[in-house]
C-alpha cells in the first residue's frame, strides 16, 4: 500500500507531511467597522490556528482585520494580519513571496520586542527552509521559534511550536527526540484545557510512529486519541481519521479502517472541518485502500475516481502520485494487470514532475531569498540553478532564451562563429514504452553526458566554447562558437557516432539509441531563424532514416540566402 506522506497540513501544495494540523477554532465573530482591538486580537488568535483550513477565507479576515488595525494604529494587529497572509501565500505555493513578506515582519518584531510574533515568523519561515531543501535552517528555525517562548507564553502556543519542532526533528532524522517533544506538547496543552492541541501533537506523534514502521506504537496513541475524543466530547477531525484509518489498515483492521474513512469523508462533505480540496483527495484515496481490503473494489473504484476528479479540476499535483499508485493497486486487484501497468507507469510520471516542479520552485525561492536578504556575491550560483535542466544538469531553455541572442549579435559583429545543432533522440517513445520511463530517463542522462564530451573537445583556449542545453523533453541544442563549419560538422559527426557507439544493452537491452542532428550556422537571421532552419534540417535526418547529421544544401551549414 501506499507509503507516500500525506499532507495533514490542509490547504497545502507545496511540500510534504503531516505537520500542519492546526487545531480548530469556532465561527469567526463577523468585523464590525467599530471593532475594538481586543475584538481583533481574539479574531487574529483564531485566524493564526485555522489558517489552513479555508485559504480563500482566511485572506479575506486578514485583509479586514489589517484594515481596521491599521485605522486604529495597532501595528502588531497589522502585522499579525500579514503574517496570515504570508502563510497562506506559503501554502498557496508562493514561497518567495511568502518568505520577504516573513522576514519583513519578522524583522519589525524583533525591532518592537514581539516575542510571540518572532517565535510565530520565525515558525513559519522553518517551513519556508524546508520548502526550500534547506533542512539545517528548518530545524534552526524551528528550535529559535520554541526557545522565544518562556514559561509564561500561552500554554496553546508552546504547545504549538513543540509539535513543529519535533516535526522538524523528526524530518531531519532525530526520531527519538521528536516523540519527547509531541508528549511534551500534548502535556503542556492539557495543563491548560486545550484539547484540540492535544489531538493534534497526538495525531502527528501516531502519524509519525505509523511512518516509521513502528505499528504498536501507533496503535497506542490512537487509541489514547480516541479516549481522549470522547471523555471530552472533542470529535476529531478528518485528517485525523485519516491517520487513524490509516493506522487500522497497518493492523489489519479493515471492517474498522473503512469505517473510520468514511467517517472522515462525511465530515469532510459535511463543511465543518478543513475545506482544502486536497485534503478531501488523500480522503478519499484512504477509503479506497480500506474497501480494496475488504475485496470492495467497485467502492475502491468509484473513490479513486472521484479523487482523481479531484486532482484534474484543482491541479493537486502532490497529491496525484499518491491518487494514481492507489488506481494501479485497485486495477491489480481486479486482475486487471495491463491497466495496473499503465496506471503504476503514470503515477511515476507523476511523481516525476512533481519532483521536478519542486526543484523548479526551490532554485526560484533561493534566488529570490537571496536577492532580498544575503549577499549578493553567490548570486551567480542560484543563477544558474534557475537556468539547469531538472532531469540532467544541463542548461534549460531559459538559458538558450537568454544567451543565444547575444552570441548570435557578436557573431553577426565579426565576433567567433556561432554553429548550432539541433539533437533529437530516434523513436525515443519505444525505448520508455519497451523498458520503462525510469530507463528512459537514465537514457537522457547519459546522452547529456555525451553532448557535454563534445562541447569539450577539443579545447584550445583561443575563443572556443558552446555549450549544450535540453530544450524539451528528448530534444537537445548544441551550441559551437568560435569554430569553423568544417570543424563543427566533423564534432556533431562525432557526437552522432559516440552515441550511436555507446554501448547502451546494460541499459536498454536490444533497444537500439541513436540521434538525428540538424545543423545550423549563424547569419544575418535571428536566433529564431537560426533554431528554424536547425529544425528543418532534423525533421530531414528524420525523414531520411534517422541516425544522420544533415546540414545545409551542399553540406553547408549556413543560411540558405
Ligand atoms: P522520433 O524518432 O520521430 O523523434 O520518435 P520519438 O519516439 O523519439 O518522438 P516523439 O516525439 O513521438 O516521442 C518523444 C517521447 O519522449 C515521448 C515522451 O514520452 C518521451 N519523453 C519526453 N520527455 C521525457 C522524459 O523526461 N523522460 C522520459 N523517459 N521520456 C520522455
Ligand atoms: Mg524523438
Ligand atoms: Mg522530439
Amino acid at each position: 500500500m501506499s507509503s507516500a506522506p500525506r499532507p495533514q497540513h490542509p490547504g497545502h501544495r507545496s511540500a510534504s507531511p503531516g505537520s500542519r494540523v492546526v487545531p480548530g477554532g469556532g465561527a469567526t465573530p463577523a468585523l464590525a467597522d467599530d471593532s475594538s482591538p481586543a475584538d481583533l486580537s481574539r479574531v487574529m488568535a483564531d485566524l493564526e490556528s485555522t489558517v489552513g483550513f479555508d485559504s480563500e477565507r482566511s485572506l479575506d479576515v486578514a485583509d479586514r482585520v489589517e484594515t481596521l488595525a491599521r485605522r486604529l494604529g495597532e501595528e502588531t494587529l497589522v502585522w499579525r494580519a500579514r503574517v496570515v497572509r504570508a502563510d497562506v501565500l506559503e501554502r498557496q505555493g508562493a514561497l518567495a513571496e511568502s518568505a520577504s513578506l516573513l522576514w519583513r515582519a519578522h524583522a519589525w518584531a524583533v525591532e518592537v520586542g514581539e516575542r510571540l510574533l518572532q517565535a510565530r515568523t520565525l515558525s513559519l519561515l522553518s517551513w519556508t527552509s524546508r520548502d526550500a531543501g534547506d533542512l539545517a535552517t528548518y530545524l534552526e528555525h524551528a528550535v529559535a521559534a520554541v526557545e522565544l517562548l518562556d514559561a509564561d507564553a500561552p500554554g496553546s502556543v508552546r504547545s504549538t511550536h513543540l509539535r513543529r519542532l519535533a516535526d522538524a526533528l523528526h524530518e531531519t532524522g532525530s526520531g527519538a527526540a521528536a516523540y519527547e517533544r509531541y508528549l511534551e506538547a500534548e502535556q503542556i496543552a492539557a495543563d491548560v484545557g486545550d484539547v484540540p492541541q492535544q489531538l493534534s501533537a497526538l495525531n502527528n506523534l501516531a502519524y509519525r510512529l505509523s511512518t516509521a514502521g513502528d505499528a504498536d506504537g501507533a496503535w497506542a496513541v490512537i487509541e489514547r486519541l480516541g479516549a481522549l475524543s470522547d471523555t471530552h466530547g472533542v470529535p476529531l477531525r478528518s485528517s485525523t481519521l485519516d491517520t487513524i484509518a490509516r493506522i487500522q489498515v497497518q493492523r489489519g483492521r479493515f471492517v474498522d479502517a473503512e469505517a473510520t474513512a468514511r467517517r472522515a469523508v462525511a465530515i469532510y462533505r459535511a463543511g465543518a472541518d478543513c475545506k482544502e480540496s486536497d485534503l478531501l483527495a488523500q480522503l478519499l484515496v484512504t477509503h479506497a485502500v480500506t474497501r480494496r481490503h475488504l475485496g470492495d473494489l467497485v467502492g475502491a473504484r468509484h473513490a479513486v475516481d472521484e479523487s482523481r476528479g479531484l486532482c484534474d479540476e484543482h491541479g493537486l499535483g502532490s497529491v496525484l502520485p499518491v491518487v494514481l499508485e492507489e488506481e494501479s493497486e485497485v486495477f491489480a486487484a481486479a486482475g486487471d494487470f495491463e491497466s495496473a501497468w499503465r496506471t503504476y507507469r503514470a503515477f511515476h510520471a507523476a511523481e516525476r514532475a512533481q519532483l521536478d516542479d519542486q526543484r523548479e520552485r526551490r532554485a526560484r525561492l533561493r534566488q529570490t531569498l537571496f536577492e532580498t536578504a544575503e549577499a549578493r556575491r553567490r548570486a551567480d550560483v542560484f543563477r544558474d540553478e534557475a537556468r539547469r535542466d531538472a532531469l540532467t544538469g544541463l542548461h534549460n531553455r531559459r538559458y538558450v532564451d537568454e544567451e543565444l541572442q547575444g552570441l548570435v549579435d557578436a557573431s553577426r559583429a565579426g565576433g567567433p562563429g556561432v554553429v548550432v545543432g539541433l539533437v533529437d533522440l530516434d523513436h525515443f517513445k519505444r525505448v520508455n514504452d519497451t523498458c520503462s520511463h525510469e530507463v528512459g530517463d537514465h537514457v537522457l542522462r547519459q546522452v547529456a553526458r555525451l553532448l557535454e564530451d563534445a562541447v569539450a573537445s577539443p579545447g584550445d583556449g583561443c575563443g572556443r566554447g558552446g555549450f549544450a542545453a535540453r530544450i524539451g523533453g528528448e530534444e537537445f541544442l548544441v551550441v559551437l562558437t568560435g569554430t569553423g563549419t568544417g570543424e563543427a560538422l566533423h564534432r556533431f559527426e562525432g557526437l552522432r557516432a559516440a552515441v550511436a557507439g555507446h554501448d547502451w544493452r546494460g541499459l536498454t537491452g536490444d533497444v537500439p539509441v541513436t540521434v538525428s542532428i540538424g545543423v545550423a550556422r549563424a547569419g544575418r537571421d535571428s536566433r529564431s531563424g537560426l533554431l528554424r532552419r536547425a529544425d528543418e534540417r532534423l525533421y530531414e535526418a528524420k525523414r531520411a532514416g534517422r541516425d544522420r547529421v544533415v546540414v545545409g544544401p551542399g553540406g553547408d551549414a549556413g543560411p540558405e540566402t
